[in-house]
């Protein structure tokens, strides 16, 4: 694709930047970590997006997880737009509020009581709280390149925008809300039980990703969750599985459909909102039995549990059956075998890395357990890589440290497309030099 213009995105961007920090409302959408112009994009339909300036994507993003059905999939259009002409918001109990809770509570079997929230920020704020009310303690632990939302607590060491950025925690988060987060390496079981060992009593909950999404996909190791909720549970903490990224995405029961490590609360987003804003937390009865209003623990929202956000996430559930997980499994494959493909061709030491259907690639050889080891491969190779697949029409996350989500939509076009774009991505990799 020679030639492709960016003049009505440039314009746009420059209006941006006039208007909002950075031109962007969320930080990797600047694309800082790889330089060049923030595509604007203006449509999408099924495994594609269209610019601005009339460019088409294959769409390796599917806005950060979800839309696994593809873009305006016409039955959640349609559900959303009913829903719409019924009135956009009350501020009063609604009947789609409560068959999403139903989906969510029959499809994850730890989830007894769901409360529906804007955000999956907001989805672990409350959560933390709700540990932090249940259990009368403040401390939790989370782990380096998790990333749960901007929730002040939860900052130190994300992943994310916080890697892309490189930023070691942020300016704002008060020296005792960070006090009260023990940050532990991810797949180091060790470091929790010292953690608890020098901590007696005061570990409200752990929280973790379900399996890391946050800093390229890496997946738990065998047994990892599991020695989580044994710590915790020991130790009178809760254990706060946090599956806002692979929620209804990885499996029909999310992480929980894999692997079968209850968590004692959940918290979810993305799949469930069908791409509006909604995302939820939720868990164990007695646990849930604490939130206001029938218990102590405050928590609410002007736009809680929207209706039309709310039919849109229903409409993506219902429509997401078991040939939705097969395409979205099938693709995740597809899609790393043609970077292991082209990267091998081009020479290029890599690792892809799979957590369920979640995918990335990783410019090391070694297998990535962690923060420190995906913050330390080659990913000075990375905005080459990227810049090579866009300028081929393949829309891929702007940044080292982030799954790609494929979509259930993408088909043989789609991937053959990929493929081309691949190979020259490979070899600019491949002649990418380290900044000195
Ligand atoms: N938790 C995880 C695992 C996430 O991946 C994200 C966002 O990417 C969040 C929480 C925060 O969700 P939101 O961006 O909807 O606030």
């Amino acid at each position: 694709m020679a030639n492709v213009t960016v003049e009505q995105s440039k314009e746009w961007f420059a209006r941006a930047s006039a208007a909002t920090p950075g031109g962007v409302n969320s930080p990797v959408r600047a694309f800082s970590a790889v330089g060049g112009t923030p595509r604007f994009m203006v449509r999408g339909e099924g495994a594609y997006l269209w610019d601005a300036d009339g460019t088409r994507y294959v769409d390796l993003v599917s806005s950060w997880g979800p839309m696994i059905l593809g873009h305006a999939h016409p039955a959640v259009v349609e559900a959303a737009r009913e829903a719409a002409t019924a009135g956009l918001s009350f501020g009063t109990p609604t009947i789609g509020e409560v068959e999403l809770a139903e989906e969510i509570i029959g499809r994850v079997e730890p989830v007894q009581q769901v409360r529906l929230v804007n955000s999956g920020t907001e989805a672990t704020m409350s959560a933390i709280r709700l540990a932090r009310g249940f259990t009368e303690r403040s401390k939790i632990i989370k782990f380096a390149g998790c990333y749960h939302g901007h929730v002040d607590a939860l900052l130190a060491q994300a992943g994310s925008g916080v890697a892309t950025l490189g930023l070691p925690t942020s300016p704002g988060v008060t020296g005792a809300q960070a006090a009260d987060t023990i940050v532990l390496p991810y797949n180091d079981i060790d470091a929790v039980r010292a953690a608890f060992a020098e901590n007696p009593g005061e570990i409200a909950a752990i929280i973790t990703e379900a399996a890391a999404g946050n800093m390229g996909a890496v997946a738990p190791d065998q047994g990892f969750n599991a020695a989580l909720r044994e710590i915790a549970h020991a130790n009178g903490a809760l254990l706060i599985m946090d599956e806002v990224m692979t929620g209804f995405r990885v499996s029909a029961a999310g992480w929980f459909g894999l692997e079968a490590v209850p968590g004692d609360l959940y918290t979810f987003g993305k799949v469930m909102s069908g791409g509006l804003p909604a995302a939820a937390f939720g868990g164990r009865a007695d646990v849930m039995a604490r939130l206001a209003p029938t218990g102590p623990v405050y928590q609410a929202g002007t736009l809680s549990g929207n209706p039309v956000a709310v039919a849109s996430g229903l409409a993506t559930l219902r429509n997401a059956d078991e040939s939705v997980y097969r395409a979205l499994d099938a693709n995740s494959q597809r899609l790393g075998a043609l970077f292991g493909r082209a990267l091998s061709a081009a020479g290029v030491a890599h690792h892809v890395a799979y957590a369920g259907n979640l995918v990335s690639v990783f410019f090391t050889e070694e297998p990535v357990r962690n923060y420190h080891a995906a913050t330390t491969a080659e990913t000075w190779r990375f905005p080459p890589f990227f810049h090579a697949l866009l300028e081929r029409g393949v829309y891929a996350p702007p940044s080292a440290f982030e799954a790609w989500f494929v979509n259930a939509a993408m088909d043989d076009a789609v991937f053959e497309q990929i493929e081309a774009a691949l190979t020259p991505a490979a070899e600019a990799a491949a002649a990418a030099k380290q900044a000195s």
